[in-house]
């Protein structure tokens, strides 16, 4: 069963102020319905009658026992991810850990574990991706959206650089495959934060050891 209770919210268009339903912890086994409302981006969302939607920020703990997968989502920046970690480490878990800034980046994280994708061959993926189609800002907006095995391809949603106008981009699922296999590039179990920062760095890592 889900973790879940009541808050009250103020809506930041019309400033009405209502309860809203709050989920802080989901076991995929348990619920499986929260875990299809998180993917489908209903999951903790203020749907206010003047139309405004909005994303709350709260803590999430993500755990699917049968991937052996666990992330909870810190909003609240580096304090909160520290504290998280220590959590992590005192409650002694094993399997896949990851702490994330935001519900969507749970929400990217759920589809790749559902698509069978490693998340660090996918951020290395992402950036060598941005690299190849001249985007110099590697921190921009590129969210995994679909892996097309029939076809060979990650379908990718890239967003402008002020974090609008997404397309559709599309780039070789044996690129992804290729990173996948390299066990150097493999993150420590003490990695929880596999985000772009991390491949950027994994991806310099491989070309300094690869001249
Ligand atoms: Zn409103």
């Amino acid at each position: 069963m889900s973790v879940a209770g009541t808050v009250k919210v103020r809506c930041p268009a019309c400033k009405a102020e209502q309860d809203t339903k709050l989920v802080q912890s989901i076991n995929t086994r348990k619920d499986p319905d929260a875990k299809q409302r998180l993917v489908k981006g209903e999951l903790n969302v203020l749907v206010c009658a003047c139309g405004k939607q909005t994303q709350l920020a709260a803590n999430v703990f993500f755990h699917d026992p049968d991937a052996d997968y666990y992330c909870q989502v810190c909003p609240g920046g580096d304090a909160a991810m520290i504290k998280a970690a220590e959590t992590f480490r005192a409650v002694g878990a094993t399997g896949t850990q990851r702490l994330v800034p935001s519900l969507n980046a749970l929400i990217e994280k759920v589809k790749l574990l559902d698509a069978n994708l490693q998340d660090w061959a996918i951020e290395m993926t992402k950036v060598l991706l941005l690299a190849s189609i001249g985007v110099r800002d590697l921190d921009r907006v590129l969210l995994f959206d679909t892996v097309d095995r029939a076809e060979s391809v990650i379908r990718w949603v890239l967003f402008d650089e002020r974090g609008r106008d997404p397309k559709v981009v599309a780039s070789p699922l044996p690129a992804y495959d290729k990173l996948a296999a390299r066990t150097a590039s493999k993150p420590a179990p003490s990695e929880l934060q596999i985000d772009r920062v991390w491949g950027t760095r994994a991806v310099e890592i491989m070309i300094t050891n690869q001249n």
